[in-house]
Order: C-alpha cells, then structure tokens, then sequence
C-alpha cells in the first residue's frame, strides 16, 4: 500500500477545496476504497474523509419525494419506515447485498461509486484496461464466469455490481452533484457509463466532485416494487442475475412499469425494450416471458457466463410474477 496524507473535512467547501491537491479522493465508508488501497489497485496520495459532512439525513421533499444524503448508510436507509412502505424494491436491495456489518459502514454515495468485482481488476499481475489503459483485458479470454453479457466492449466485460443502484434505476431517481464548477443534477441512468473504449471512466464526475445527495420522485399511489437476486450463496454474494420493477397496475394489466437487471451489465442496465413488451399488456406468464426475451435480446455471453441469459430471463419472469401477485 502506498502511503497516503488522510485530511478530515467537516463542510463540503473545504471538501472541495482538499480535492484540488493531487491525486485525492473522497472516504466514505471506506469498504471498497481501502481494499482497493490494500492491493495497490488505488493508490491515492491524499484521503479526504467526508464522515463528518452533514450529508446523512434522509428528507421528505416538497413534491411527496425523498432526499438521500450520500452518507446516509445502507443499514440506515434499508431500515428507514418511509423507504420501506414507499420503496420497497430499494430497501430489498440494498439488504440483498453485502453483510450486516459492510452494510453499517457503506454509505449511499460510496455504494454507487463501488468498483468492480472483476478478479483481474482487483489483481495488478494481470493486464486491465479499466485499470492500466490500454493494457489489455486478461478476462475477455481469462475465466469470465461473472462477467457482463450487456453493454461490453472489446476494451472491458467487467459487471457493475451495485444492487442498490439496479432498485434506483427502476425508480427514476436523480444524482446530485458538487464541484469546482458548481451544482448539477444527473439521472441515474446517465451517471454510470458503458466502457466503450474507455473502461477507466465509470460515471459522469469530473475530478473533484462529490455526490452530496439521491433524489427519490413520489411515486402514484398503489405502485408496487420489488428487488430479485439470484447468487451463489444466500448471503453475503454479489448478483449473478437480479431484476428491480417498479409498476402500477391497472387491474390485470401493467399501467406503467420500469424494469431494470444487475449482475448482468457493465452497469446497472435500465430495460425500456421489457418496458415496452409490458405496457398496457395483461400481467401473465407469456408476457413476462416475452418481456425477459426483450431484455436479453442484445446479450453477448462468453465462454463461461453464457448460463447468465437464461437465469437472468428466469430472474426477471420470476420477479414479474411476485410483483403482480403482490396484495
Ligand atoms: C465482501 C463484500 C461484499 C459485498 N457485497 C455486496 C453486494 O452483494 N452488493 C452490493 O451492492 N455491494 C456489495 N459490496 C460493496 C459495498 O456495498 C460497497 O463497498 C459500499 O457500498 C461502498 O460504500 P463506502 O461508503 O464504503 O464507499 P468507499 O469505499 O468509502 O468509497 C467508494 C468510492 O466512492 C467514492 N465516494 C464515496 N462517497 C463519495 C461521494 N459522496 N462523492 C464522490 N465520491 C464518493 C470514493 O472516493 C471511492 O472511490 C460488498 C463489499 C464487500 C467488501
Ligand atoms: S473486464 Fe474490465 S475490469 Fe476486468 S480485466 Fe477486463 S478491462 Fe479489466
């Protein structure tokens, strides 16, 4: 590990200002940042911890939404009674991932920001263009059980493994951001980039910037949400396949519903194309199959996480199914 200057802010002025010198970054939590510290994969010269920011509140907004600070902790906001009732798909999510004890460090902010799983990244023996750009990908031809089938390029197959963030694609929410250029609010689903030939860019924020908070729209009365994990063990496992809907129903049939999948993109995959399939259509088992063919429609498996299409189609029909049942 190299060594590194540790700055504590308390306001999110002298946070911006500690993030002009060097190569720093923000701590939050610290779960994936120190470990990627640990194994020299980060190496930052300076860590400003932002603990201190009064960034951990979760707000009712005028317009019947939340506001999530980006220090609120993921135990915190899993457990939050508004999150829970109006919710439901974000606090199952985010108590999919993880444990207990990772969950009461990480933080909103730092749980979007989390880095991929990719062995490879995570090892400095091998060549990664996420990385070290232009090194090569060792996983395109290496053991890519856990890669992505959605949204690769030829540079980088690595998945984005966040649940929380899949639940808050499916419920529209917004990122905001500040910066030495100042105030800016981005939807979720332009936050997180796809690798193209740039895998080392993962999202939107320029150098310096802080997610200060995560907006949450007021949803319509009777809308209902659910979050869907399929892993190798039943806890404390990142996704192979997960699916977040958040719809209303009109009777039988689906008003308007927002689907989104994890563990199988290289970022958390919004699917207008199973959107499309389901709206205003009858909430059966053909059309939730027909649906999960959509979504999959673009995938690219490799060598061996091809098993990822169909259990992520099973995972998404299975999801369609309990959220329509639902009382
Ligand atoms: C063993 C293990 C199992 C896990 N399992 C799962 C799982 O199943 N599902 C899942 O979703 N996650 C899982 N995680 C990941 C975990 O959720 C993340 O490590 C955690 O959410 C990161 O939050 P943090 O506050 O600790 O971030 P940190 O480690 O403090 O920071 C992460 C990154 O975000 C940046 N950052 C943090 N806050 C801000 C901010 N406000 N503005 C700008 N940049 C910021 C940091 O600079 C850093 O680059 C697991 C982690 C471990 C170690
Ligand atoms: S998949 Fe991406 S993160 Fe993994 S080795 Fe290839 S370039 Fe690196």
């Amino acid at each position: 590990m190299q060594s590194f200057q540790y700055k504590k802010v308390d306001d999110i002025a002298s946070a911006l200002g500690a993030s002009e010198i060097g190569n720093a970054k923000f701590v939050a939590g610290g779960t994936t940042l120190i470990d990627l510290m640990k194994l020299n994969v980060e190496r930052p010269t300076t860590l400003i911890d932002i603990n201190s920011l009064a960034l951990d509140r979760i707000e009712k907004t005028s317009d019947g939404g939340l506001k999530i600070g980006a220090m609120v902790r993921n135990s915190d906001l899993a457990h939050d009674l508004d999150i829970q009732r109006q919710y439901p798909v974000l606090s199952q999510a985010l108590l999919s991932g993880a444990s207990p004890q990772l969950r009461n460090m990480a933080t909103t902010g730092g749980n979007l920001l989390q880095r991929t799983r990719c062995y490879y990244f995570r090892d400095t023996a091998y060549p990664c263009n996420k990385r070290k750009p232009g090194s090569g990908c060792a996983a395109m031809d290496g053991y890519n059980r856990i890669h992505a089938i959605l949204g690769t390029s030829e540079h980088c197959i690595a998945t984005h493994p966040s649940d929380m963030a899949v639940a808050m694609v499916a419920l529209e929410a917004a990122v905001h951001i500040t910066g030495p250029k100042g105030e800016r609010i981005v939807p979720i689903g332009e936050f997180h980039l796809l690798p193209g030939s740039t895998p080392n860019r993962e999202n939107v924020l320029g150098p310096g910037e802080l997610v200060t908070h995560v907006a949450l729209p007021a949803l319509q009365a009777g809308t209902r949400s659910c979050y869907l994990k399929r892993r190798d063990r039943a806890s404390y496992e990142f996704a192979l396949a997960s699916a977040a809907i958040v719809a209303q129903l009109q009777g039988s049939r689906f008003r308007r519903i927002r689907v989104a999948l994890g563990g199988v993109g290289t970022k958390p995959w919004r699917s207008p194309e199973a959107e499309q399939v389901l709206e205003g259509q009858e909430a059966n088992e053909r059309n939730f199959r027909a649906a999960a063919e959509a979504a999959l429609h673009g995938a690219k498996p490799l060598h061996d996480n091809a098993f990822k299409v169909e259990l992520a189609k099973r995972t998404l029909t299975r999801a369609l199914k309990v959220l329509s049942q639902a009382a």
